[in-house]
Parts: C-alpha cells; structure tokens; sequence
C-alpha cells in the first residue's frame, strides 16, 4: 500500500527534452501558438514505467529521500496518471515552481502575449483530477510546497482547496506532518519553514530532472526582490554532490547539471564574493570524472568579472570550444541603473560598487562571449520608484551588449510574499511605459540578432531531428511575427 503520492503538475514533470533552458518555455499561454505544441515541445512526459516516473524535479526527489528515509513508501507519479495510484493515497505532496501563473515568466509572457500560462493550466488541471477524492470518505489531504508555493496566499480558492501550504525548505518538517496527515490528524494551513542545517537535508534516492544537483542552497547577496534573500547560504560537502551526480548517471540522465544560485561561488567564504577558485576548479573536476557531460544552471555577471581565469580554467576541464560547442548559463543583468542596484540590489555586484555596473556586466558579457558561454540574462523592470532615467539606462545597457552572443529577456518585477519587498505594489501591462515599450523592443532586437547562432549551438548533436525542426519552423515564425509586431509597437507606444 502507498499512502503517499507525490507529484507536480505536468510542465515540471519533464526534461524539456534534454534542454533545461527550454523549461521557461512552460510559461508560454496556449493561444500564440497551439496547445499541443507547447506540450510537445516545452514538456513532453517525462519518461515513466506505468507512470511511476524515471525522472522527478530535484525538489520533489529531496522530498522524496526525507520520507523514505524516515521508512515511508512513497510513489512519484505524473500527474497525467496520478489516477492509478489513488485507490490507496491519503496524502498528495505536490511540487510547484508556479502554480497559478505569478512567476515572473509567466506574469510577463501573458502580459505581453495575452492568455493563460500553461504552469497555471497544467496545475489546475492536476487539481481536478484530485478533486473527486477529497470528497469521498477516505477523504485525501493536499499539501503543496516548492519554490512557488507562496503563490497560494494570493488565490483564496485555491487555497483553501489545499490542505496545507509549506513555505520555504521543507525536508526537515515534511515526515512529521506526512504522518500527521497519514493519521487523519488535522494540519496546520499554512507552514513557513526555517533553512535546515546542509547534514540534515537528504541526499536523493532517485534520478533528477536532467541531472540536476544541488552544489549549494541559499545566495547571501541580498537583493530585496528576490525569495532566496531569506535562505541561509550553505554549501553542499563535496562528498554529497559527487554521490547525487553518480545515482543520476547511473539512473541514465544524460549527465548532471550543477545547480546553485551562483555555482561560480561554490566554497566561497570571501565577504565580498571573490570566487575561491580552488574549490570551484575542484568541484568540476570531479563532475568530469563522473560524466563528461557537466553543465551549470546559474552564475553572476561579477563573479565571472572579479575572476575571469575561473572561466578559462572551468572550460579548459570540461573541454568548452572543443568537444562541447557551447555552454549556457542562466544569469542576472537586472538593470543598467546604478541607482536602483544600489537600492534593491548593492550585494549583486560585490566586489565591485553599484557605480560600476554596467562595466561589470559588459566585461562579464565579453569573457563568457570569447569562452563559448552563453547567457540567458533577465532584466528586472517596474521594480518600486524605477524612473524613465533607469529605463534609459538599461536600453543603453542592452545596446552595449549587441555585440555579445546571448539572450536577453526583460521580467516583470513580482513582489513575491517570500521577498524584502512582499508588500509593494504589482505592475500590470497598463502600467507599462513607453520607455518600457523601447526597452522590450531593444532586446527582442537583441536576441532574434544571435537566435539563429543560438540554435545552431544549443542543439549541436542533437539526435530528434523533428524536434529540431520544430524549433526552426518556431524560431523562424518569432522573427516573422516580430517584424509586423515591431512596427505596430513603434506606432502605437514609441
Ligand atoms: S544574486 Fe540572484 S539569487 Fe542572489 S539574492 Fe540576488 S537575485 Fe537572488
């Protein structure tokens, strides 16, 4: 008997065929483009044996090993056949990045393109499906919890549709309150959690979601707008992360991805944020000898500037420009205003001062341009008091990286309930200014510039050739619409 089921809703219970970065591509709002194609080619099901699935989000998979630790049976399960499973289920934990469709992403993506995002959908969807069992006798419990759990506080329904909603890390609480739920026992609606000690968080029992391991848990640079502001920095022992790369291997994800708010500060205990190379170098070496196949998820723009040697040498292990085309990086421009860095976000650009900005990020651009990095760099706009002076900044920031291979792609400013600045007011599309307008068109002017490049790279050695020529035929589309979008954008906002 399995009592408890876990699960998320579909867009995160994929591997977005090999291809993380694709995964922003969940936000998309069917209608643009049809439904069915955001499904095959943004989160095609993860590989799954009678739905039990091969593959699971890193978060879900730590959930996962704290309950098996604690001698639960536990199923992970699609959501598509979370049926199958429900004849014995009293307890559903659900994983959400972003459940209704709040998330930065999916807020600019429907603002700009109008509709609903496909997260929000695909949640909904998966809440229906449960819905017949929470009112029969044995009546199930729901607990949502992940990064977008918070998103619930904002959606009475949904809500009070759930049973409990944790907030923050939850590995430490999550056995105590399954076992509560397990016994009929009634549960709190709402649990925020503190950050566990990095020995009490267990390592994974199963594969993750395109290989992904965790190299450390928090950030510490502070920016106000950001939810890991409240996280603790921990750096996971080295021991750990090599014996998670190996069960993903063996459990046949392609290779693993290095995944930390800034994997280029693994190890580093500076104040200021000055990579300590030593660990960084090391970290990669024993990635390599697991996979040759090692990728990372996030870094910052100073790191990389207060250490360029670090990039050489991390490309000299993994063969970068030789046996790997590419390397691609998500990544924070945020702003070109050295007024609202310095407001919202002065620990960003440590080591260097607000000031400098702008020469920071465009020496970081040039580095990672000559070492075959890619970055997919967010802009933040309406943060709180953002001037058309910080526009213009920023529009000028953009043009001074035209010559810079990568992407760039402007955010909508959320006030998240897990941010400094929880209680500031939300932008909407009206509040958009013209200014706005110029800097959305600057950089969509950016990015269809190396799109074609891009591609090209991004999906080197890539065996689905019908994949591939999806992405052709969408990529070749994007730049069509953009050209008759532009002109109706000059016309009507600029
Ligand atoms: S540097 Fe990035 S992860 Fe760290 S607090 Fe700032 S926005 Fe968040």
């Amino acid at each position: 008997m399995t009592g408890i089921i876990l699960t998320a809703p579909a867009t995160e219970m994929s591997t977005h065929h090999g291809k993380e970065f694709l995964g922003f591509g969940t936000c998309t709002p069917p209608g643009v483009v049809p439904g069915w194609f955001v499904r095959y080619f943004f989160y095609p099901k993860v590989k799954n044996k009678k739905g039990v699935a091969k593959f699971a989000p890193y978060g879900l998979r730590k959930i996962e090993a704290a309950l098996i630790e604690r001698g639960f049976d536990v199923a992970t399960v699609h959501p598509y056949d979370i049926e199958r499973y429900m004849g014995d289920a009293r307890v559903v934990g659900v994983s959400v990045m972003d459940p209704l469709g709040f998330g930065p992403v999916s807020v600019t993506f429907s603002s700009l393109l109008g509709g609903t995002p496909s997260t929000r959908l695909e949640f909904v969807k998966l809440m229906e499906k449960l819905r017949p069992y929470k009112n029969n006798k044995n009546k199930i419990k729901i607990i949502v919890g992940g990064a977008g759990a918070w998103q619930l506080e904002w959606d009475k329904y949904w809500k009070n549709f759930v049973d409990c909603v944790v907030i923050g890390e939850s590995e430490e609480i999550i056995p105590e309150l399954c076992q509560k739920a397990l016994k009929g026992e009634e549960i709190p609606e709402t649990i925020y959690c503190k950050s566990p000690e990095i020995e009490r968080i267990p390592v994974i029992r199963r594969p993750s979601i395109n290989g992904l391991v965790e190299v450390s848990r928090g950030c510490g640079r502070g920016c106000r707008f950001c939810s890991e502001t409240l996280k603790r920095r921990r750096d996971v022992p080295l021991q750990r992360i090599i014996e998670e790369a190996k069960l993903n291997v063996r459990g046949g994800t392609k290779g693993v991805l290095l995944h930390a708010e800034d994997v280029l500060l693994y190890g580093c205990r500076d104040s200021r944020f000055v990579p300590n190379e030593e660990k960084v170098t090391r970290l990669f070496k024993e990635a390599k000898k697991v996979t040759d196949q090692v990728g990372i998820s996030h870094c910052s723009l100073a790191a990389i500037s207060s250490k360029p040697s670090l990039v050489e040498e991390i490309n000299h292990i993994l063969e970068v420009g030789e046996r790997i085309p590419m390397f691609g990086v998500q990544t924070g421009l945020e702003t070109g205003s050295s007024r609202l860095m310095e407001r919202y976000m002065r620990g960003k650009v440590l080591p260097f001062h607000p000031n400098e900005w702008m020469d920071v990020a465009e020496q970081a651009f040039a580095i990672m341009h000559d070492n075959k990095w890619i970055p997919a760099a967010t802009l933040l706009i309406c943060l709180p008091d953002e001037t058309e002076g910080d526009i213009i900044r920023t529009i000028e920031l953009v043009r001074r990286l035209r010559s810079y291979r990568s992407l760039i792609v402007p955010l909508i400013f959320i006030p998240m309930e897990v941010c400094a600045l929880g209680r500031k007011r939300a932008f909407t599309r009206q509040n958009l200014s013209q200014a706005h307008w110029e800097l959305l068109a600057t950089c969509m002017d950016h990015d269809i510039r190396w799109i074609d490049d891009l591609m090209k790279n991004y999906f080197a050695g890539f065996k689905n050739a019908f994949v591939k020529f999806g992405y052709w035929i969408f990529t070749t589309w994007v730049k069509k619409a953009w050209k008759n979008r532009k002109k109706e954008i000059m016309s009507l906002h600029i």
